[in-house]
């Protein structure tokens, strides 16, 4: 995505570090010693400006969710809806998601959202998307078992790899749509790029995944 400056974003993100962290610093935080109960963990991956996991926290008390973003141009823009509107079982964190086995126990998150993530569509990219067989591999250290990955986007190429990396690796689909506003899935999200995206007539696919044994 194109990176905007935005002002004042380091100094915002800097003086809201329970609302947000930078795990550099913070390489001991436990995310179950955060929230403080014993409710599941819910996750999204590349969250943006955070409109989707927002709305999640506040339509699901007794979910916790860490939103993962690796840009702070990004991220405040999600820190900005957390402070006009707060919701205590909502953490934002300012990391890549390679560090995530940094952040969670194994086995500790019962759900990863993955929302129109970079589809990065040269070859040589391949293993940048969120849905390669290396992150596949983080996902697994960190979903319970039974924990869902959920993951949609507008892009086909991106699409189409994911079914198959994810078939591949093996996990099973548990679901799968390839026009999820048509479809029979209820009390769909939009996130802030499916909303962009559906208006130019793109149409969202989505598939929910969980680990073979
Ligand atoms: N989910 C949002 C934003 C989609 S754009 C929406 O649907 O509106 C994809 C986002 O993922 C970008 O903000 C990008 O910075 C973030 N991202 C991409 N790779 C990432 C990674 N490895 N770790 C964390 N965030 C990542």
């Amino acid at each position: 995505m194109r990176l905007r400056h935005v002002k004042g974003a380091k100094d915002l993100i800097a003086t809201h570090s329970t609302l947000i962290f930078d795990n550099d610093r913070e390489k001991e935080f436990n995310i179950k010693n955060y929230f403080d109960n014993d409710f599941p963990i819910h996750i999204e991956i590349g969250m943006g400006k955070g409109k989707f996991i927002h709305t999640l926290a506040k339509t699901n008390k007794n979910i916790n969710y860490v939103g993962i973003e690796k840009f702070d141009s990004v991220i405040v823009r999600a820190l900005e809806k957390q402070l006009e509107d707060p919701q205590d079982n909502l953490l934002l964190i300012r990391t890549d998601a390679v560090d995530l086995p940094v952040l969670f126990d194994t086995n500790n998150v019962e759900r990863i959202y993955l929302t129109f993530s970079d589809p990065w569509p040269k070859d040589r990219h391949a293993k940048r998307r969120l849905t390669h067989k290396n992150f596949l591999d983080i996902y697994k250290k960190i979903l319970s078992k039974n924990g869902e990955l959920h993951f949609k986007t507008d892009n086909d190429l991106l699409f189409d790899f994911s079914v198959e990396s994810i078939t591949n690796y093996p996990m099973n689909i548990t679901y799968i749509t390839y026009d999820l506003h048509n479809s029979d899935f209820e009390g769909n999200i939009m996130t802030e790029f499916e909303e962009r995206f559906s208006k130019l007539g793109n149409t969202i696919k989505k598939l929910t995944a969980t680990f073979k044994e």
